[in-house]
């Protein structure tokens, strides 16, 4: 998987892609993380790359030719996703990164201060997306949220890919309480039933704990998942657990 990230600050995104998990998937070759400075395809002599709104009003919006250089610039797959990173847009979920994960190459387009100029997005025919429904300074913070959280659900990224499989909101619910070494701390005690080496029993307490921490975290996620849910197993033990609530 290759990202193009077009940012008018790459040392955000090249800083924050050399730590850990990511620069260790960076280095495995999973996954590619390349940026791209508008300010490098400028036309104007000072390198300007914003101006006033038309219109009047405060701030500063992107410009066209720039980002339409830079945007020409990169080579695209057939098989590229491009997105333009805005509060506006559709709002990112574990769904939408499973989906994009998929595919083999996605450019970002990061923007600042007040904005692009509408036509950025007409003519990139970007999808867009938001990371919340919040305002934030530049799209460089979203961006690397979305490229960190797709790559997990790129094989091979992940030491072990069942890491990622019972993450939260993989199949819809949270993911069950994990706990470590020591037994005991402070008074406070490891489920018995983690201690037994009982498989069986422990598949069955994690998936009723994903049942009860869904309920009564997210409500809006356990009504969707009963709702939906055609799995015998899953519907005997979601009876259960919805009586001991
Ligand atoms: N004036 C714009 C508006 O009200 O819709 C907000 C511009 S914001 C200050 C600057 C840039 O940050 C946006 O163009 C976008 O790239 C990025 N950005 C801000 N909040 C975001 C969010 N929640 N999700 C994705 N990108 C965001």
């Amino acid at each position: 998987m290759r990202f193009d990230v077009v940012t008018l600050f790459p040392d955000m995104i090249n800083q924050a892609c050399s730590h850990s998990i990511i620069a260790r998937g960076i280095d495995s070759g999973v996954i590619e993380v390349n940026t791209f400075n508008p300010r490098d395809y400028t036309k104007d002599k000072h390198k300007k790359v914003d101006d006033t709104p038309f219109g009047g009003g405060a701030g500063m919006v992107l410009m066209c030719q720039p980002y339409f250089d830079c945007f020409d610039a990169i080579d695209k797959d057939a098989d590229s996703e491009v997105i333009i990173l805005s509060p506006q847009g559709e709002v990112f979920n574990q769904q939408l990164s499973m989906e994009l994960a998929k595919k083999k190459q996605i450019v970002f387009i990061c923007g600042h201060y007040e904005g692009f100029d509408e036509r950025i997005k007409q003519y990139t025919k970007a999808r867009e997306v938001s990371i919340g429904d919040y305002v934030l300074t530049g799209g460089e913070l979203p961006a690397l949220c979305m490229i960190d959280s797709i790559s997990r659900n790129i094989e091979g990224f992940l030491g072990k890919m069942d890491s990622a499989h019972f993450d939260s909101f993989s199949d819809g619910l949270l993911e069950y309480p994990q706990y470590t070494k020591p037994r005991e701390y402070c008074g406070l005690e490891v489920p018995e039933v983690l201690l037994g080496g009982n498989h069986q029993e422990i598949a069955k307490w994690r998936r009723k704990q994903q049942f009860i921490v869904t309920y009564k975290k997210r409500r809006d996620l356990f009504d969707n998942f009963k709702k939906n849910c055609n799995n015998k197993y899953d519907i005997k033990l979601l009876n259960e657990v919805l009586k001991e609530l």
